[in-house]
């Protein structure tokens, strides 16, 4: 990677979660001084806070962003196996569970670790201040937009410390907006005579539950990940996911309003309710070391900021404030990463010369690189009775793709060769064009023309399944 001599005076980043990590990491390529400024206190590697509260449930890394990740922080493999993150090849290290019973292994070569959301932030966190000229400012609250005489320009931030309440200002060349699916950009945009941006939303009334527990020491170290396949009738799903400190991290998913319960009684019994008790079965012996944490606000948002036809110069918008995606496809931190590649690629198009058409450009990247992670979290979404929201009306020939893909997803539980592929497009290696090869059609077509389903019973694993575990 070529070293740059940072030119530019001071980037300003409104969000220190994942989103605006990245961005100051690459920003301080480009700038003398990064000022990363978040709402909550950032001094401490507390489990939880507020800002983010997300952070209580499964987030699964995909190998887009830890590729990404381990670019630009290259101490980053070795920071996830000192905190003892572990790491599993897709397709080995796991159990898949339908109600006919667990897919078989599928070696794919295609590795990645598992690890908290918390933890994850942490160790990014640390390593960004590292870089020079990067400063955290937490505890403050961002609330407008500063700009020159003109209107025309962003020239920094209004804030407001949260306890003291006393009133700051930051001045900067550009601003970066990373506050989540809460920023206030559409309002601060508007309160400086700019309109707002639209939006395309799509809500299929998807309920996160998750709990932790201890992982139990019966277990072998090698299945970091359990799943049940979500139930073609109820849409019921559930995952457990091991991470570092040996606990585990369960979720229960379900759409059309069909939340799973937060009281521990209803989420076993909702755990129960899955097409398979592979989940069920484990949890309800194992140690509790939470209570269990609801989530709602799923839907899918995509604010387009693209489309603006007056927009003020140094100010973009990136991560979940740019475009949030249904979770359960876990593409918004691995998105959040190529937001800021962009970011960085843009600045180094635009060295030596002013910002001055910057902000647009920005934008219309940006729209581009979620075209496809968007259309992948509501490809279901769109499918589902109770959605809601911005639904386009889909040509023939999309609708009979859609039908293919869903045919598809069937044949991953036994194919490895249309599983690997399966597993880089959802992973956001290669584009979804790549499962309509004629190699994949073909074997998709094989499958329904009389091929048969083989299942396993994970002996190459080591696990001990015990009979009451196996659907
Ligand atoms: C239930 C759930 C599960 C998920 N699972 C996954 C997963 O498995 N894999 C995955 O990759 N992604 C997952 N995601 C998405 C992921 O959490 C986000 O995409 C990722 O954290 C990037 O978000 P962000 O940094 O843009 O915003 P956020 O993480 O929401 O952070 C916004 C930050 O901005 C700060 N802030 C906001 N407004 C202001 C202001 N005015 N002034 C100062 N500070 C401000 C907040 O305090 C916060 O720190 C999940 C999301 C949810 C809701």
């Amino acid at each position: 990677m070529r070293t740059i001599i940072p030119l530019r005076n001071h980037a300003v980043v409104i969000g220190g979660s994942m989103a605006g990590l990245f961005a100051a990491r690459v920003l301080s390529d480009h700038f003398q001084r990064v000022t990363v400024i978040d709402r909550d206190d950032l001094s401490e590697d507390t489990e939880f806070r507020g800002g983010v509260p997300q952070s209580r449930h499964l987030h699964q890394l995909l190998m887009r962003g830890q590729q990404i990740m381990e670019r630009r922080f290259p101490t980053l493999p070795d920071d996830l196996r000192a905190i003892g993150a572990p790491s599993l090849e897709w397709g080995i290290n796991g159990i898949v569970a339908t109600r006919e019973g667990f897919t078989p292994p599928k070696p794919t070569g295609l590795r990645s670790n598992t690890v908290s959301r918390s933890a994850l932030e942490a160790l990014i966190r640390r390593r960004v201040p590292q870089r020079a000229g990067v400063t955290f400012s937490g505890g403050c609250t961002v609330t407008g937009l500063l700009t020159d005489s003109t209107g025309t320009t962003v020239t920094g931030v209004r804030a407001e410390k949260r306890i003291t309440r006393e009133a700051a200002e930051f001045t900067a060349d550009l601003v970066v907006d990373a506050g989540g699916r809460r920023s206030d950009a559409p309002e601060w945009l508007a309160a400086l005579g700019y309109e707002r941006p639209s939006r395309t939303m799509v809500d299929a009334h998807v309920g996160y539950a998750s709990c932790w527990f201890e992982k139990p020491t019966y277990m072998p170290p090698d299945v970091p990940i359990m799943l049940v396949k979500a139930d073609p009738q109820s849409g019921r799903a559930g995952m457990i996911l091991e991470v570092e400190g040996g606990r585990w991290t369960v979720i229960l998913t379900g759409k059309n309003r069909d939340y799973p319960p937060s009281d521990m009684d209803g989420y076993l019994e909702y755990a129960r309710s899955l097409q398979s008790p592979l989940i069920y079965n484990y949890i309800r012996g194992a140690k509790p070391l939470s209570q269990v944490y609801g989530y709602r606000n799923t839907n899918n948002v995509w604010n387009h900021y693209e489309k603006l036809t007056r927009r003020p110069e140094g100010f973009v918008v990136t991560g979940d404030a740019a475009c949030g995606f249904n979770p359960i496809y876990g593409q918004g931190m691995s998105v959040a990463a190529m937001d800021a590649e962009l970011l960085d690629g843009l600045l180094r198009g635009w060295e030596n010369r002013p910002l001055t058409g910057f902000a647009e450009a920005f934008q219309k990247r940006l729209a581009e690189a979620v075209r496809v992670p968007f259309a992948l979290a509501t490809a279901d979404d769109l499918r589902q009775p109770s959605v809601e929201g911005d639904i386009p009306r889909q040509p023939w020939v999309l609708k009979q793709i859609g039908l293919y893909f869903r045919a598809l997803i069937d044949v991953t539980d036994t194919d490895a060769v249309v599983f690997r592929q399966f597993v880089r497009v959802m992973n956001l290696l290669d584009a979804p064009t790549t499962l309509l090869k004629p190699r994949i059609v073909w074997r998709v077509m094989r499958y329904y023309l009389g091929g048969s389903r083989r299942l396993s019973d994970h002996g190459h694993l080591g696990v001990t399944l015990s009979p009451a575990a196996k659907p």
